[in-house]
């Protein structure tokens, strides 16, 4: 059984705490990534379910097994790491069979699990070949092999793409997606790249401070982020974050207003501040605004920088006179506070840098955030379309 349950695991290292309170519950055969940035305790947590440092605090189960105490040999899982340790001086098939031999399995037995591994990973031909004359990507699968032929309960990975060039990453995810969902065995996959998180994983923990912000699968915590880390840090380029206050049923912003609906929003009356979220690609410029079910009132800003990325144009807006930039406040720790707002348009639409342009939101995808808590509030905001086009600051 290859279920995993951490419950409120905590780990100090004197006076940093590296995780705190980490309650995970993953099911048997999930693809589960931790994510976050560097130092967030990603690594620490995959040690304490391996068995490579024990929790200061709390418990791990292994399908209905405590192990928080146990030494890796006896919790029945296999880890695969950045560093790929493959002994140089033995070809393909005694790397990957080095811990059969060890164990002083059958010879059969050992021959069976390796070809099994070597079909998977798609190594045939290569059993005799040594290290050095392997790429970095086949090096990684012999890895990979080494790990396959244990029949783990639970696969850990720390970063084990981390090393490979671009290409060859990207190849590499698929591969290992796949061989996963061959083998069915439950994966903790620990990356700092949130694009490797969301196109890999049923499920991603995301991670900051030692804290798990959000368990969800990859488009939950796209679409509906839990707090303000979750939003920023999911999502490439990030979410334009910013901040406002509520008045009387409206959002107000240094550069526009966005009516609530304060009889469906969860919005406490006493709230200090409130932020919005919006992503790039649902702000739209007004002229298209058509398109749009639910586009807010539009408002005008300066088209600063375009960045053509090939499928899409991403523009970077800069805020009208008198307004600085788009963001308020002195928070600056979070991915997505930016001076512009960033738009995303299609390739073939006409623009150019110098313009102004009057843009608008789409209402229904704006994302509300308590500003000092980063919690997500319910949306609330009124997705009548809005007719009446006012092309002035905070009157929009
Ligand atoms: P991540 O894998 O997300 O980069 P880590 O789990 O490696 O983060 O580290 C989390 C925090 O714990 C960091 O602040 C790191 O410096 C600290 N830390 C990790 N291992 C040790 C250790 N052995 N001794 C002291 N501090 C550590």
């Amino acid at each position: 059984m290859g279920s995993l349950r951490l419950d409120q695991v905590t780990k100090r290292y004197d006076d940093v705490v590296a995780v705190n309170d980490m309650k995970l519950d993953i099911r048997d055969s999930e693809f589960i990534s931790l994510v976050g940035p560097s130092g967030c305790g990603k690594s620490t947590t995959l040690k304490m379910i391996g068995g490579l440092t024990t929790p200061t605090k709390g418990s791990v189960h292994i399908g209905d097994r405590e192990v928080t105490h146990l030494p890796p040999k006896d919790r029945n899982l296999a880890m695969v790491f950045q560093n790929i340790a493959l002994f140089p001086h033995m070809n393909v098939y005694d790397n990957i069979s080095y811990g059969l031999r060890v164990r002083k399995r059958d010879k059969s037995e050992i021959d069976e699990r390796v070809n099994r591994a070597v079909g998977i990973l798609q190594l045939e031909g290569m059993l005799d070949r040594m290290p050095s004359e392997l790429s970095g990507g086949q090096r990684q699968r012999v890895a990979i092999g080494r790990a396959i032929v244990r029949n783990p309960d639970i696969f850990l990975m720390d970063e084990p793409l981390a090393n490979l060039d671009a290409k060859l990453r990207v190849h590499m995810r698929t591969e290992l997606q796949r061989i996963q969902r061959q083998l069915d065995v439950t994966t903790i996959y620990v990356t700092h790249d949130q694009e490797e998180a969301m196109t890999m994983s049923d499920r991603i923990a995301v991670i900051n401070g030692g804290e798990l912000q959000q368990i969800a699968p990859p488009l939950i915590c796209y679409n509906e982020p839990a707090n303000l880390f979750v939003a920023g840090f999911i999502g490439s380029p990030s979410m334009n974050i910013l901040e406002g206050e509520t008045r009387d049923g409206t959002l107000r912003h240094k550069s526009f207003d966005i009516v609530i609906d304060t009889s469906t929003a969860n919005i406490p009356p006493d709230i200090e501040g409130v932020t919005l979220g919006i992503r790039p690609e649902d702000v739209y410029p007004a002229a298209i605004d058509s398109e749009l079910a639910s586009p807010s009132r539009r408002f005008s800003a300066t088209i600063d920088v375009l960045e053509p990325v090939g499928e899409k144009i991403f523009v970077y807006l800069k805020a009208d006179d008198g307004v600085e930039d788009f963001s308020v406040g002195d928070v600056d720790d979070i991915e997505g506070r930016h001076e512009s707002l960033l738009m995303s348009v299609e390739p073939d639409y006409d623009i150019e840098e110098g313009e102004r342009i009057d843009v608008v939101f789409d209402r229904s995808k704006i994302h509300l955030f308590e500003t000092i808590s980063g919690n997500a509030l319910d949306h609330g905001i009124d997705d009548r379309p809005t007719t009446e086009s006012t092309p002035n600051k905070n009157v929009s």
